[in-house]
């Protein structure tokens, strides 16, 4: 599970139920913003007057404006914006957010809170990070944007939806001679595509006013999801990941998304937060295979499926091992349990269509590809991000658990030798599981 593609194990763990929550009264598509209104210049102001017309407000694209008033290349100058424009700036970046794909985006302060570091701190001297030593190393940094980038003032987080049309994730699961790879993984990296699409939303604010910003989507350490919650993109659930509930038709409810940020000087009119819509399911906890979320909001990634075959180095715990199945890469799980999933939305982004045939392999299949044929499948992929060696090492564990048969032993024998020590343990782990 990735949320950021929410989820990395490394953005989970450390939710603060704790916190307080102040009912955000508007459901999400009447809050201003989503797929509305539209800018209008007028007199060289960002906005200079709202027409309302039949209950509705139209406003003029301001993608179209040059902001006559901003000399080129002088970040300072947004400084001169007033709360009636950067309100209306507010409302264009979200519509320019729609247009790019994203489902939804909202507006924090870049200001720390104090259950974000006592949160993130009893996490990491529990030692639930595992081996994500960075997560120590850049413990302060994630928990104060402002020494990623001492300007910032805002944190934009959006989300972007990533279900993609495959196989029914429970068949896949319920056949252990097939391979289950995260339904977050089966396309394109999301790094690529979250992050080029934050930058291009980046590009037109800039176009209309010039900030100092940075573009994020996991690949620095900020608390994305605290930061996304503090601002009303969603709760996070009792598994740690976010959670959105928007109503529909179109619905963009669920769990199923990737989120980003834009950190950014310009102090735009900040959201509330959502309300917590777990109430008293405990659902995720219980579909848990390896008992990874210890108590409601708390994951220790050391137990997690997503950590253990993504994130982890080594050999893999062996009393765990038998507790992952066939998940091969991340685990699901939780939330394909969670209720707030059942009418979520398919994504529409080609980039997150299925690639290779991943969604439903064969064990046998996938663990016969050499590291030029690892290389080669999934290039542009997330999955390439763990190297050849886990890719072996997870599908090893994989077989171990599968049905015996004498397909699965050949297979396995076949890699009794191989170059690794750690594909090699795994591997008479797996022979072993398999009668042989
Ligand atoms: S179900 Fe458990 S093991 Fe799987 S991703 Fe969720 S917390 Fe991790
Ligand atoms: S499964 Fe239930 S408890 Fe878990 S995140 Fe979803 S709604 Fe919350």
């Amino acid at each position: 599970m990735p949320q950021s593609s929410q989820n990395p194990a490394n953005q989970r763990g450390f939710a603060a139920p704790q916190v307080a929550f102040q009912p955000d009264v508007q459901p999400r598509r009447e809050q201003p913003g989503f797929g509305q209104p539209r800018a209008q210049r007028e007199r060289g102001g960002l906005i200079g007057k709202l027409h309302t017309c039949c209950e509705v407000f139209i406003i003029l694209a301001m993608s179209e404006i040059e902001h006559p008033g901003f000399p080129a290349n002088d970040a300072s100058a947004h400084a001169n914006l007033n709360a009636a424009e950067l309100a209306a700036l507010a409302i264009a970046i979200r519509q320019w957010a729609s247009e790019l794909g994203f489902s939804a985006l909202t507006i924090g302060e870049a200001g720390v809170l104090p259950h974000m570091g006592e949160g993130l701190r009893r996490w990491l001297a529990a030692g639930c990070h595992g081996d994500m030593d960075y997560m120590v190393r850049h413990a302060s940094v994630r928990i104060h944007p402002v020494e990623l980038m001492p300007s910032v003032s805002r944190v934009i987080s959006a989300r972007m939806p990533y279900w993609p049309d495959a196989a029914p994730a429970a068949g896949v699961l319920g056949n252990g001679a097939l391979a289950y790879v995260s339904r977050y993984a089966l396309g394109r990296d999301y790094h690529k595509v979250v992050r080029a699409r934050l930058q291009k939303l980046l590009e037109r604010i800039t176009r209309t006013v010039p900030v100092n910003a940075r573009v994020f989507t996991d690949s620095a350490p900020v608390l994305e999801a605290e930061f996304a919650q503090r601002s009303g993109l969603g709760w996070r659930g009792k598994h740690t990941l976010l959670i959105a509930r928007d109503p529909g038709p179109p619905s963009s409810s669920g769990s199923w998304f990737f989120i980003g940020e834009i950190l950014i000087d310009l102090p735009l009119p900040v959201d509330a937060p959502v309300p917590n819509h777990c109430g008293r399911c405990t659902a995720c906890l219980t579909a848990c295979p390896t008992g990874a979320i210890i108590a409601p909001y708390q994951l220790d990634a050391r137990r997690c499926i997503s950590y253990l075959t993504i994130e982890h180095p080594g050999s893999i715990p062996e009393p765990l091992r038998p507790l992952i199945g066939n998940r091969i890469y991340g685990c699901d799980d939780c939330q394909l349990v969670c209720p707030w999933n059942r009418h979520a939305p398919q994504s529409v982004e080609k980039d997150f269509a299925v690639r290779n045939g991943l969604d439903c392999a064969s064990l046998v299949s996938l663990f016969a590809w050499d590291e030029a044929e690892f290389l080669q499948r999934t290039a542009g992929s997330a999955i390439r991000r763990i190297g050849h060696e886990r890719w072996l090492r997870n599908i090893a564990v994989a077989l171990g658990n599968a049905p015996k048969s004498p397909e699965h032993l050949a297979a396995l024998r076949a890699r009794a030798g191989d170059a690794s020590a750690l594909v090699r343990e795994h591997v008479h782990w797996a022979l072993g599981r398999q009668g042989a």
